[in-house]
């Protein structure tokens, strides 16, 4: 009896994690990670107080490779890194790898906060042509009316802008290089990866903890700028050495592979589609069936990943947010430049924290309607 009750507390108090990044991770990985901090492998030592060049650890970024490989269906000629310095250090190595000493040349779309700081740091190395910008309309849609030059070093663009909720459902055609950050969908959808030359993630959206960026890169567009690149920047050192050149951090890309075994065990790409496509209906209906509430985004470009939306009427934010903080929700208050509310329903939310947002805007709306 008392056993019950302390479990039915526990569920009580189960909080439903919508945080934009740091964000959620599944429970089983969770586990699986503190278990590994205290003994890794049987070994009677933690995971973060062996050697990296341990056969122990490099079994785990063997693994982590071949897994990123596996869930992408990654043909030969790709190399997968597990690099330090966040998405935003990807800004600056994409443009000092990519883009040509003499007259080099970028073209990006300019489709949210993480583009604007993109495009800023490529300035740095040479020309960048803007092909299209959201920002008249403060980054709710994603221009499409645009093409790529042929004679750019590389295109970039953001397939999934966290801050505003937007998403790219399809990408343009390029015969230069196409480069993407996919810090906020990489891994939730199946979609043909093989069409980018470059593809790098922020592991803390989707992937794993805060501490490693994910770098996939077609090996024959490296090495054509002309340019000296700092050793610690070019992604060849890193290539050579594996992810390995220096000391990788050892817990970041553990608790990224215990994610993607997760997902691999699961059903890859294809399964984790389906769910985040039910998730994002669950949210996205309620949104537009609710008088009290309106979407931020465009609805043709919403993201699957962060559903931004706002109050109808603006007095009624205290109450609204008592209702949610009630109901044990985290992490939706939208981004400073957006307002409102942001759902972020990362690969690991359970389509029941979903429902359990769905129901206090349900009840919201019966009370305050
Ligand atoms: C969070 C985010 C970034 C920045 O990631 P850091 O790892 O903090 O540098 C860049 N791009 C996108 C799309 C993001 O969501």
């Amino acid at each position: 009896m008392r056993f019950t009750s302390k479990l039915n507390q526990l569920k009580d108090m189960k909080v439903h994690n919508f945080s934009a990044g740091p964000s959620i991770l599944p429970n089983e990985v969770l586990q699986q990670a503190s278990r590994a901090v205290e003994n890794f492998d049987d070994l009677n030592l933690s995971l973060i107080e062996i050697s990296h060049r341990s056969k122990n650890f490099i079994a785990v970024m063997d693994e982590a490779t071949a897994l990123v490989k596996k869930l992408l269906k990654l043909p030969e000629g790709y190399s997968v890194l597990f690099l330090q310095g966040g998405a935003s250090m990807q800004f600056t190595m994409v443009a000092q790898n990519l883009l040509k000493a003499q007259n080099g040349k970028a073209a990006y779309t300019e489709t949210g906060t993480w583009a604007t700081k993109a495009i800023k740091e490529a300035k740095l190395f040479g020309e960048v042509d803007v092909l299209a910008s959201s920002k008249d309309k403060n980054f709710s849609y994603i221009p499409k009316d645009y093409s790529v030059p042929a004679d750019v070093d590389y295109f970039h663009c953001t397939s999934n802008n966290t801050i505003f909720g937007t998403q790219m459902h399809a990408f343009p055609e390029s015969s230069a290089p196409l480069v993407c950050d996919m810090s906020s969908d990489i891994f939730c959808r199946e979609i043909d990866y093989t069409k980018f030359d470059l593809i790098y993630a922020g592991a803390q959206k989707n992937m794993g903890p805060a501490g490693t960026t994910l770098v996939i890169v077609k090996d024959e567009i490296l090495g054509n700028t002309g340019r000296t690149i700092p050793t610690m920047l070019d992604y060849s050192t890193h290539i050579k050495k594996e992810s390995m050149f220096n000391t990788p951090p050892v817990f970041a890309v553990y608790v990224s592979m215990l994610t993607m075994r997760w997902l691999d065990q699961n059903g890859g790409l294809s399964w984790i589609e389906e769910r985040n496509r039910a998730k994002a209906k669950l949210i996205y209906d309620e949104i537009d069936n609710n008088p009290l509430f309106k979407g931020a985004a465009a609805i043709e470009d919403r993201s699957l990943m962060n559903a931004t939306f706002l109050l109808s009427d603006e007095s009624k934010k205290e109450a609204f947010d008592a209702m949610w903080k009630e109901a044990n929700i985290n992490g939706i208050n939208g981004h400073r430049s957006v307002g409102g509310y942001r759902a972020s329903i990362y690969n690991a939310m359970p389509i029941e924290s979903v429902n359990v947002l769905v129901d206090v805007m349900k009840t919201f709306t019966q009370k305050h309607g």
